[in-house]
Order: C-alpha cells, then structure tokens, then sequence
C-alpha cells in the first residue's frame, strides 16, 4: 500500500507502541533514535511512491527490529575466509587453543598476576614472560607492554629523550591505520637524525651522524615493504661494531618478531629475534600478534642495563599489558620451547606452514558440502588462489591457496555482505565476479561454520539484508 504522507504516525505514537509492547527491553534513546529512523524511512518511501505498511503494529516491528540489532554486541569472533592470515582488521594473529586456555583461566577469578605464590610476598607481572623470553631468544632481559608502537616509544622515550637517534631514511615506516612510525618515536621526545637516501644507506652515514648528542642507533625491519634494484642496506652487525667503538647502543625494531626459522617450511627468510640478539644488539623490539602468533603486545628483549631503564620509566606503567596479555603471550612463548611444537599449535604458523595439495582437498571437501546444501541456481568451484601474510609481515609473499569460489542469484558483493551478517560473520573476498572462501585462513572446525552460513543466506525466500 502507497500511503499518503498523513497516514504516517508520529514518533511519540510509536516509541508509545514499543514501550507498551517490548517496555524496558532497550533504553527509551535508543527506542526514540529507531523510531524516528523508522519513521522517517517510511516518508521517505511514501514520498518515491514506494508500498509501505505504516501502520503502527508495524513500525513498532521494524523499531524492535532495529534496536536489537545495534543492542547487539559488535566485537565478536569472526570467520576469516579473506585468505589473509595477519589480518589487521580481524584481529590478527587467532590465539592458541593453550593461549586461549590461559586467558579463560586468569579471567574466571582472581590470579597470581602481582604475587609469588610461592612466599605469598609481592612479585612482578614482568616474571610471567621474562624468564621465557630470555630462554628463547638468548637475551639478558625482557619486558611486555602493550604493543610495538608502544615498545618503540617507551624504549626511545627512556633512552634518548632530548638526545638524537640515528636511523635511515629508507627504515622510517608507516604502520596501518595511517599511522607513521616516525611520529611515534618523535613523541618520544628524541629526535630522529635521518640519514642515507630512501633507497641506499651505508655504514658511514651513520658513522658521520654520529655527535656527542647521539643516543642510539636505530634499524627498522621493513616489515610492509620491500624494496628491489638499486638498493643498499647496513647489516645489523655493522650497526653494532660502529656502536660498539663509539659507545652507542643499537636498537632494532623488528617489527614481527619471528622465533622460528621459516625458510625450515620453505617461505622467505625473515630475520628471527634471536638472530637479532647474537648480532648484539642492545634492545630489539617486536609485536606479539604479528608472526609470533599471540596476543596484542610489544615485547622488548635486550641488555638488562638498558632494560632496567626502560622497566622504570614513568610511561612503562602507561603502556604496561593487561591480565589477560600476559595469560595469553606466556602460553604462547611456552610453546615456542619446542619448534616442531610452535608449527603444529600456533594458528598464525600452522596455516603458513599449510601444504598446497592438503588445502585443495579441504576446499574439495567444502565446496562438497556446500554443493549438497545450496538450492538451485547457486554454483560453487574450487579456485586455485595467492593467499598472503598481512598484517606487517613478509610483504609480497604470495601462499599458493585454494578457495571455494560461489556464484548464484546475489551478486557478489550483496552475498558478501549477506555473509558478514552472520553469526559467526564470516569474511571472503570477491574475485572475478565470485566470491571466494579461502580455506588457508579457515582455522579447524569453521568449514562446516561456512557451509552453515551459506545455507542461510541462499536460501530461497532469504531476504537480503538491509544496506
Ligand atoms: C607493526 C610494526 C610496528 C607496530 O607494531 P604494533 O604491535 O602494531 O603496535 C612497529 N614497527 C614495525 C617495523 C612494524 O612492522
């Protein structure tokens, strides 16, 4: 029924209806916020000649509708079928079923976070990482903070504060979201002497930057980018002889942080910490939801004289891990003391490890169960795909990948977004005009989560839902 513009209650009349009808279930600005965008829609139908029922019972409806939804919690566990295993904008690295275990078990009660259980006396958080860390990667101390950005200002801000800090001009990265890691350590209140040129840096650049102000000699891993041809870079080694006959520490932000050899399972070599502290550097710096596969943290490895400072800084304690990080970064450290262990147990690293002909059966197996479910009309296939690292990490590395590719009625970008609405929300991309699941990212027991959600939103008669 086209309605005439009359006809349309007012807001009050179904904020009214709601109240009467689902009173107390959602704030009233919430209800008044729906019921006005409700309102205001069926005008706007009205008025482009569109059928809309408006009648109250049924406003009310679309209200009650629209409120659940934004009452409904947003950060959840999400499916990611992008084929992309650091993926920023889903969270990273997926946790460990052991990190998982832990987090759950610190978060069910009180915990030994700042207390020795043993004496019953205080004790540090720092104790739950760094007797691990030092263990893995050689070095004399450790601490965890927040994130990286966080490791990198607290580490520059506690070391070189009103001193200069010499670093290549083709190291000075930008982060996701944006973000410049040269803005970062400005805030440090160093200040960054570059030297060199974007794309060549040698040893006595940094050696003719170097004054009596100087504070630290910086390397940045590029961890997003790389460069090809005409390209000159200083091995950390050179770094730390030139510091070490000029009394300069050197710090190395790794950004990854990679504990494990990866060309062992045939992927491009990326420097490991603890190859970064035999080089002796003095401080190193890495992420811990990058490549190491746990939670978000910044973890720093280094000297215990320079630590020592870092560790009392006033912005340690602004910067400091949660609870719940250091649950989840112990139990993943743990697994690291076995290699073969880390491979088979870290998500991040099992699916970088993944054999080609192993995914192409899964994705067989899941464009199977998906072909049974699917009505008629909808068409699936297995595609051969470059998945990738992300996240930071290995830039241009391409994973030979297969994906089960849909096609159908919705085009691909309405089933995409069909698929997000889900619960779990699952993630694809859309590739030649399908859209493709890859399972190189599918962690175990989310196939059947895909095939479930296709069903859903294929279908017949599944409404589409509202853009
Ligand atoms: C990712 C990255 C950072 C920032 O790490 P976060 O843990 O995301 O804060 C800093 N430096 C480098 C080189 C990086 O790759």
């Amino acid at each position: 029924m086209i309605p005439d513009l009359r006809q349309i209650p007012s807001v009050e009349r179904v904020v009214q209806e709601v109240e009467r009808t689902a009173g107390g279930r959602y704030p009233r600005a919430l209800v008044v916020a729906c019921a006005r965008e409700a309102v205001e829609d069926a005008r706007a139908r009205a008025r482009r000649g569109e059928p809309v029922d408006v009648a109250v019972p049924a406003l009310a409806e679309r209200v009650r509708a629209l409120a659940a939804r934004r009452a409904a919690l947003t950060l959840r566990r999400a499916v990611n079928a992008t084929g992309v295993i650091l993926h920023t904008n889903l969270g990273r690295a997926p946790l460990s079923d052991a990190a998982r275990a832990a987090v759950l078990d610190v978060l069910s009660g009180y915990s030994t976070l700042e207390v020795d259980a043993a004496s019953g006396g205080r004790g540090s958080r720092h104790h739950h990482i760094e007797p691990l860390l030092r263990d893995l990667t050689g070095a004399e101390a450790a601490l965890a903070v927040n994130n990286n950005a966080a490791a990198v200002l607290l580490a520059l801000a506690a070391l070189a504060s009103g001193r200069q800090v010499v670093v290549s001009r083709g190291e000075l990265v930008e982060i996701g979201g944006s973000f410049r890691m040269p803005d970062v350590m400005a805030q440090s209140g160093a200040v960054l002497v570059e030297v060199g040129t974007t794309n060549r840096t040698y040893l006595h650049d940094y050696e003719r930057a170097l004054t009596p102000q100087t504070a630290l000699l910086l390397k940045v891993h590029r961890s997003n980018f790389a460069m090809t041809g005409f390209v000159h870079d200083v091995p950390v080694s050179d770094l730390v002889d030139l510091g070490r006959r000029r009394g300069v520490p050197v710090m190395y932000d790794l950004g990854s942080g990679c504990l494990v050899d990866l060309r062992a399972h045939g992927l491009p070599p990326e420097p490991t910490v603890q190859e970064a502290v035999a080089a002796g550097c003095d401080v190193v710096t890495f992420s811990g939801d990058k490549l190491l596969g746990g939670p978000q943290a910044g973890l720093i490895v280094g000297r215990a004289r320079w630590l020592d400072a870092i560790r009392s800084h006033p912005l340690a304690r602004a910067v400091r891990a949660d609870k719940l990080d250091y649950a989840a970064l112990a139990a993943t450290l743990a697994q690291y003391r076995s290699p073969e262990s880390a491979w088979e147990q870290v998500p991040v690293l099992r699916m970088l490890a993944a054999d080609p002909d192993a995914l192409r059966e899964r994705a067989r197996a899941l464009a199977e169960a998906a072909a049974r479910i699917l009505p008629p009309g909808w068409q699936v296939a297995v595609r051969p795909t470059a998945a990738a690292v992300g996240g930071g990490a290995l830039p241009g590395a391409e994973l030979p990948s297969f994906a089960v590719a849909v096609t159908g009625p919705l085009p691909p970008d309405a089933l995409d977004r069909a698929l997000r609405e889900q619960d779990p929300p699952v993630f694809g991309r859309i590739a030649q005009d399908a859209l493709l699941l890859d399972v190189r990212t599918l962690l175990p027991g989310e196939d059947a989560q895909v095939v479930a959600a296709l069903a859903a939103v294929c279908a017949p008669g599944a409404a589409a839902p509202p853009g």
